[in-house]
Order: C-alpha cells, then sequence, then structure tokens
C-alpha cells in the first residue's frame, strides 16, 4: 500500500461566499457588491484591484466589521481573547492627530485593555519596527505622509491581528516613497507573514507585492478574474520588472481592467 504524500495544511484565513451589499440610497438603492466569492490563505498575501467604484472599501469595511452586508456569509478566524481577528490600514491621514506616535500605535491596545506597561512594551517594539523610534513622542503633524502610514501599519501590527486589511494605504504617497513604503511592508510581512488583503489601484504594486491578485468587475462589484503571482521572495523590484512574465501578467490584467474601467463609465 502506498501512502498519499502529507501536503502542508493551509488554512483559509478569510472565506467570502456569496456576499453582496446593498446601500439603501433616497432614489433607488445602490447595490455595491453582488455575489462576490473568494477565499484568502493563511499567511497569504493578496491584491485586490478594481475600478473606483466598484465595492473594494464596502468590501473592506465589512470584513473589518465596519458595515454589515445585506446577504452571503464571511467567515473569520475565531476572535482570540485579547486579539482582534483584523486591523485596517486606510488611504490617506489615518493617525489621530492629538495623539502622539506611541499613543497612536497604543490606541489599539488600550481598546483591547492591554495593561499599560504591555502596551507600552508592545508599541514600542511596532514603533522600531517600523524605524520611527526617534519619534515616538512627535505628534503626526510632524511627520511626512509616508512617516504616517508607517504609524498607521505599527498601530495595526501591534494588535497582533491575523488579517491585515489595506485599503489603498500608499495611494497618496509619491513614487519614491511609495517604493520604499512597499519595501518596508514586504520586510515586515516576512517576519510576521500575516494574512493581508491589500486594496491598490496600481497593478505595479499588485503584482510586486502579492501572492494573488484579484481583479473586481465593474459596479456591482464582484470577483472577475484572479492571477497568481509567481515570483521568489524576497522580491528584487528589478529583476520582476525585467522578468518577461512581469510584462505579460501586467498586460493581461490591464485588458481585464480596462474592459470594467470602461465598463464603470457608462453606467
Ligand atoms: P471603491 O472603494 O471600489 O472605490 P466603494 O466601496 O467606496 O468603492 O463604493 C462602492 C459604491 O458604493 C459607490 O457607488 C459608492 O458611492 C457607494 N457607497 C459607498 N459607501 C456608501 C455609503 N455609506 N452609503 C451609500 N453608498 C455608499
Ligand atoms: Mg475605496
Amino acid at each position: 500500500m502506498t501512502l498519499s504524500p502529507t501536503l502542508p495544511q493551509v488554512q483559509t484565513r478569510i472565506t467570502v461566499t456569496g456576499l453582496t451589499k446593498v446601500y439603501p440610497q433616497p432614489r433607488a438603492p445602490l447595490t455595491a457588491l453582488r455575489d462576490v466569492t473568494f477565499a484568502v490563505r493563511e499567511g497569504e498575501f493578496c491584491a485586490l484591484i478594481g475600478p473606483s467604484g466598484c465595492g473594494k472599501t464596502t468590501l473592506l469595511h465589512i470584513l473589518a466589521g465596519l458595515t454589515t452586508s445585506t446577504s452571503g456569509t464571511v467567515t473569520l478566524p475565531e476572535r482570540r481573547p485579547g486579539q482582534l481577528p483584523t486591523a485596517v490600514v486606510f488611504q490617506g491621514i489615518s493617525t489621530l492627530p492629538w495623539f502622539t506616535v506611541q499613543q497612536n500605535v497604543e490606541y489599539g491596545l488600550r481598546l483591547m485593555s492591554v495593561p499599560r506597561r504591555a502596551r507600552r512594551e508592545r508599541a514600542l517594539q511596532h514603533i522600531r519596527q517600523v524605524g520611527l523610534l526617534p519619534f515616538a513622542d512627535a505628534y503626526p503633524h510632524q511627520l511626512s505622509e509616508g512617516m504616517r502610514q508607517r504609524v498607521s501599519i505599527a498601530r495595526a501590527l501591534a494588535t497582533d491581528p491575523d488579517i491585515l486589511l489595506m485599503d489603498e494605504p500608499f495611494a497618496n504617497l509619491d513614487e519614491q516613497n511609495r517604493l520604499l513604503l512597499q519595501d518596508e511592508l514586504l520586510r515586515i510581512w516576512q517576519e510576521h507573514r500575516k494574512t493581508v488583503l491589500f486594496v491598490t489601484h496600481s497593478l505595479d504594486e499588485a503584482i510586486r507585492l502579492a501572492d494573488r491578485v484579484l481583479v473586481m468587475s465593474a459596479s456591482p462589484g464582484h470577483i472577475k478574474t484572479e492571477v497568481v503571482v509567481p515570483f521568489d521572495r524576497p522580491r528584487d523590484y528589478r529583476a520582476i520588472r525585467q522578468d518577461p512574465r512581469y510584462g505579460t501578467m501586467s498586460a493581461y490584467l490591464w485588458d481585464v481592467l480596462r474592459e470594467e474601467v470602461l465598463r464603470g463609465r457608462q453606467v
């Protein structure tokens, strides 16, 4: 008798099935998501792209528990004591201006009732990880936008979530800072191996960061296609850009996306 080889057990961290979201609106209800179905594995870095207004933020908000769905199911890991299943990093300014960097990073831990000393230590550890230790006592307005996004990342990671939800976190940054922060995020991700769902409008960013890219249709959004990104990690950006597969993938994703963007415009 031959035994079948034991495959490593890969758990699914996010399972979304038949998810629909309808916003009640004064004139007519607006269907933002229609029958969205996908799954993300434990430790996977998954990018989500789609035309503006197709429901990406809505989807992330549902996963984060910030809004409810109209129908369908979302299955996330069980909430463990002292730990939140998800943490979110939003686009633009998501730091609290009246708090210092340290207080911002401690904020989620405070909501989780982590004792003061442990809170402080955990916050400092994550502030160090994003390279902001000299700015622990600074206020957000004293920092650049890129530094503020690093504070948001530290704050999200400090709560030790199973899943990190990122909604165009680097969209407001200039190209150079975006490239630097992408590197930094990948470095941090290699250490923690959190499950990540990363919304971006940049095809390049999606290919550079993710293990898999999900493409959403124009509104009402559903998952139209997906592409597995074959590049090894740690990733070397220059090598990726020179790899012929980069061009093929990028062209394919744009073909699919372009069609949806044009369709979305006609509505
Ligand atoms: P994306 O992030 O892909 O640009 P959103 O999820 O922000 O898309 O929006 C999807 C659609 O839902 C848009 O048409 C938007 O106007 C609408 N929408 C988003 N939030 C609300 C809300 N709170 N109330 C009503 N409509 C909303
Ligand atoms: Mg959005």
